[in-house]
């Protein structure tokens, strides 16, 4: 029996796959992908008798009956999941069936879109003596957030913040962290980062929701927010000539 591989896409642009990714890509004899948000040209050199799946026309029997079926036939499947399949990634309840049948699985990361968007931003989350925090949420849309990561109680941290699946509610979304952040915070709205089509939107919490609906973006961005957008900030003692550490003294 060979076996199943979850591998992380990344964000959009096919050079950021894994080097691990892209070879099990080119090698698979069935690929079933998330043609909603995973760049198809990541499966520019598959192998040409391959046979390609786009899981946004299938629920999660479908994919599980493809994958088992192919697995038990001998074929090498890989299943193609947007930015790093552990992040609102839909891949535990695949992964809990297919270990209900004995079939092996292996998990490659990929490039999440909120580093992504952090890149294209050349921005650092984590700015000595801003936030050395970085929370990953979403407000409440067809999935539920678990009241107790309200979106207006993990404001009061006033950590930075990437903000998925939300952009389509954006009043609601600075309505809960202005509970905690001032207006004056700064955010950016990435759209389809690393893309050929990327937008960056930038603004602060008093203004982002004017902005987001004027450029006309309802889905496929990350917003970003907390003073790590701007620029004041210490340096790290990481790189500082008067703070030794492990590998270098102090001068
Ligand atoms: N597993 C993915 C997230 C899937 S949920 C990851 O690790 O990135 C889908 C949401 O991710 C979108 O609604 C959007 O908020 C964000 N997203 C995915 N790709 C994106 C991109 N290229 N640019 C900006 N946001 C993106």
């Amino acid at each position: 029996m060979t076996k199943v591989f979850f591998i992380g896409a990344g964000p959009g642009d096919p050079d950021l796959i894994t080097i691990k990714g892209k070879k099990i890509i080119d090698s698979a004899d069935v690929i079933i992908y998330a043609g909603s948000l995973v760049n198809k040209e990541i499966l520019s050199s598959r192998k040409s008798d391959s046979l390609v799946y786009d899981s946004a026309m299938m629920n999660l029997e479908e994919i599980i009956d493809v994958i088992k079926k192919n697995v038990l036939e001998g074929k090498v499947v890989a299943r193609v999941h947007t930015g790093d399949p552990s992040i609102y990634g839909a891949i535990k309840e695949q992964m809990d069936l297919l270990e209900e049948d004995g079939i092996e699985y292996e998990v490659i990361p990929g490039v999440s879109s909120f580093v992504a968007a952090a890149a294209v931003l050349k921005k650092e989350f984590t700015l000595p003596n801003v936030s050395q925090t970085i929370i990953c949420t979403r407000i409440s849309g067809r999935t539920e957030v678990p009241e107790k990561e309200d979106l207006e109680k993990l404001s009061s941290h006033r950590a930075s913040m990437a903000i998925f699946l939300s952009v389509s509610m954006i009043e609601d979304v600075v309505k809960k962290l202005l509970k905690n952040y001032d207006g004056s915070t700064p955010v950016a709205v990435v759209y389809k980062a690393t893309w050929k089509d990327q937008k960056i939107l930038g603004g602060t919490l008093g203004n982002i929701v004017g902005i987001v609906k004027k450029a006309g973006i309802k889905k496929t961005a990350i917003i970003l927010v907390g003073d790590f957008l701007s620029s004041d900030y210490e340096r790290s003692k990481l790189y500082d000539k008067s703070f030794s550490h492990e590998y270098r003294g102090a001068t």
